[in-house]
């Protein structure tokens, strides 16, 4: 028997293990089932050397529960340890093993895992004693026990063992009972080594037998050996791309596409990425892929390793050069980590070029269903926009998908201004949005859908992006202002003519919540519709950004503004014109000649330099007797417009058309027109 200390400076560095090392306590079978790989796995490098000649046997690693001895044992068929080896690797704790072995070993032993440092003593953190029971692989090795319960004080003996390996059995705390139930053994095993690459076994295979589950005679094999990303991408088919989507994600629908990482230079990653098909928008949920090192799970928080955009991907991601167990920020300025980021962004840029190029039918299928990832990604990821620019594509109304070229080239004959620029026209609902799309189609014109949550932000992108290009949607103006080719002469009106004009239509529209109606006139073809309700894109677009960005909330409190726009030579708006005319002369002629004295005095009282209080009251005098005058001719107008129904009946018309008309507004609208028939 062999008495000593381990070997560390401080005598509390249980305690510190127990509490600080992990905060994560699950990970401690993580680390046992490692070793025990590690030790497989060299064994299998010594073999293939020559250095081993004895029989490798069934290389499984095996673990076994025993509740009433409270005990959990991960057992391989490992090399084993020599006191010697225990000595070395075990008691002196900051000396890694795996480290020595990878140096001798560089070129064959790639697989071994030991990267999690201090692995080894992480069972102390759910244990209150530890054996260690080994028989190495060296001719005439004596097989020893190590016993440490959890005091820098340990024990060596010899012991009977014939097996070649290491069994670790570990006494399960009191304070952490969970460890020996079978679920939770099963739920963690599930989750760490799912993937590693020797056969773990977990007790028997349960099947449903006479009302209950029931072991049966086959061993319950955790874990798949060789799964997908381990493989050649020219080994595998679509198929088998597809099976392992839904061994790593059950229940979910087939993946759109996926892309197989495979390098090893400069740094050594492999991994697939999936795109998964999304449900609805609320499904962008991040934190799917899934982050190994050589097999061992590691994490699902992925955040710094892939950009941002890509956190709504699916899969998983392999590589032993992502610094483990660092804290997020460390992770995020590592060197290797960025190279290994914007690996991933190019490959997936380039795959995404790939299948746009090759598969341009099913690429285009699938189009509404990426888009989103695709544009969130262009919008936050500058060298993946300049990529993306070359695959994007645009729908437009009739449904044909177009790239950022190809639209431009269709569009720029007939859809360039005065100014050169080139004008996309879109519609963000084709339904609520059709008069406008139609009028625009009309003339010739082609109109894109553009309807996802990212609209504005994508379109202020591609203005940026694309030279001299403008977004207009289809609404914003009449269909003859979309696109100003040459200078349109105005509508010849007088000032008060105008003032007239405006308050006739002005009083007669129905009060809408939060919205705001600008009357103008325009001369349009006698053929275009009398009234036209357009919303400008300004406006809107900032109103739009509001809803996405914070910083621009006070943008959405502001009323949404329409122009309720009149063509002036329509024969329908040229009759109420002269009908309001002949009513409305007489009574308003003697107020504008009153209004007009009245004006005159104020213009003088203004300009006079040196104005004395005397002045200066009569100014405000006048003022008030201005604002009375203009309120007596407002009223005789409304008064008199309330009395025609074809305006308040043209102007319903133009909102229905836009779908303001709702509620009770409706109603008078529905009564009016009946009234109209009779
Ligand atoms: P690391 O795995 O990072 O080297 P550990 O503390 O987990 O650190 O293990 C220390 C060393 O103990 C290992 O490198 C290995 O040499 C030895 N060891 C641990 N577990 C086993 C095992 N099951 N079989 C053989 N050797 C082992």
């Amino acid at each position: 028997m062999q008495k000593g200390k381990i070997g560390v400076t401080t005598e509390n560095i249980f305690p510190v293990i127990k509490k600080f090392l992990y905060s994560d306590h699950d990970i401690f079978l993580r680390e046992m089932v490692s070793n025990a790989i590690d030790a497989t796995q060299k064994l299998k490098t010594l073999s293939s050397c020559g250095e081993f000649k004895g029989e490798l046997g069934d290389l499984r690693v095996e673990i076994k529960l025993d509740k009433e001895a409270g005990t959990l044992t991960i057992s391989d068929k490992g090399i084993g340890m020599t006191a010697d080896d225990v000595d070395k690797y075990i008691n002196q704790i900051a000396f890694s093993g795996a480290e020595e072995f990878l140096e001798k070993y560089k070129d064959s032993a790639n697989s071994i895992i030991g990267h999690f440092g201090l692995g080894f003593y992480s069972a102390f953190m759910v244990s209150k004693k530890v054996e260690i029971r080994t028989l190495s692989w060296k001719d005439g090795a004596k097989a020893i026990s190590w016993v440490c319960d959890g005091s820098p004080e340990f024990e060596i003996n010899e012991i009977e063992k014939t097996e070649r390996g290491t069994d670790i059995v570990l006494y399960i705390d009191d304070e952490c009972k969970e460890f020996l139930e079978k679920e939770k053994i099963e739920q963690l095993l599930k989750k760490y080594c799912k993937f590693l690459p020797v056969p773990i076994v977990f007790g028997k295979r349960q099947e449903w037998k006479d009302g209950k589950m029931a072991d049966t005679d086959d061993d319950n094999v955790i874990n798949d050996v060789k799964p997908a990303w381990t493989a050649q991408p020219t080994e595998l088919k679509d198929e088998d791309y597809i099976k392992f989507y839904h061994e790593l994600y059950p229940g979910e629908d087939d993946p759109l596409f996926w892309i197989h990482l495979n390098v090893d230079y400069p740094f050594t990653l492999t991994g697939i990425l999936y795109f998964p098909k999304f449900k609805n928008n609320l499904d962008l949920q991040q934190n799917k892929i899934q982050l190994y090192c050589n097999q061992v799970f590691v994490t699902d928080s992925v955040e710094g390793v892939v950009p941002e955009f890509m956190m709504i991907m699916r899969g998983v991601i392999d590589s032993p050069d992502i610094p483990l167990n660092v804290s997020r920020s460390y992770l995020q300025s590592d060197a290797n980590v960025k190279k290994i980021s914007s690996y991933i962004t190019k490959k997936v840029a380039s795959q995404l070029e790939n299948i746009f190029k090759n598969r341009r039918n099913e690429f285009e299928e699938k189009w509404d269903d990426v888009k989103i990832f695709i544009e969130y990604g262009m919008l936050t990821d500058d060298k993946f926009c300049d990529s993306a620019m070359k695959f994007a594509l645009m729908s437009n109304t009739e449904g044909k998908r177009f790239t950022l070229d190809e639209y431009k080239q269709l569009i720029e004959a007939t859809q360039t201004d005065k100014e050169g620029n080139l004008v996309y026209l879109y519609t963000t609902d084709k339904t609520a949005q059709f008069s406008h799309v139609k009028a625009a189609t009309d003339k010739g014109y082609d109109v894109l859908v553009i309807d996802d949550q990212l609209t504005s932000p994508f379109i202020g992108l591609l203005e940026r992006k694309l030279e001299k290009a403008h977004f207009v949607r289809v609404d914003s103006d009449i269909v003859d202002n979309l696109i100003v080719k040459e200078e349109r002469k105005a509508v010849e009106m007088t000032e008060s003519e105008r003032n007239t004009m405006t308050t006739l239509f002005k009083s007669q529209i129905p009060t809408i919540e939060k919205s705001d109606f600008l009357v103008t006139f325009e001369s349009l073809a006698e053929t275009t519709t009398p009234v036209q309700i357009t919303q400008n894109e300004y406006q809107r677009r900032m109103k739009d950004m509001a809803k996405v960005q914070p910083g621009m909330a006070f943008f959405g409190e502001y009323p949404d503004s329409y122009n309720l726009i009149l063509n002036a030579n329509h024969p329908v708006l040229k009759r109420i014109i002269a009908d309001a005319h002949a009513a409305l002369d007489k009574t308003l002629a003697p107020i504008d000649t009153e209004l007009s004295a009245v004006n005159e005095r104020i213009k003088t009282l203004r300009d006079k330099k040196d104005a004395t209080d005397d002045d200066k009251a009569q100014l405000k005098n006048e003022e008030s007797q201005a604002e009375q005058l203009r309120d007596k001719q407002n009223r005789a107008i409304a008064d008199y417009a309330a009395t025609v129904p074809q305006i308040g009946q043209l102007i319903d018309i133009a909102l229905l058309g836009n779908n303001l008309l709702r509620g009770e507004q409706l109603d008078n609208f529905l009564k009016r027109s009946i009234d109209l028939l009779k």
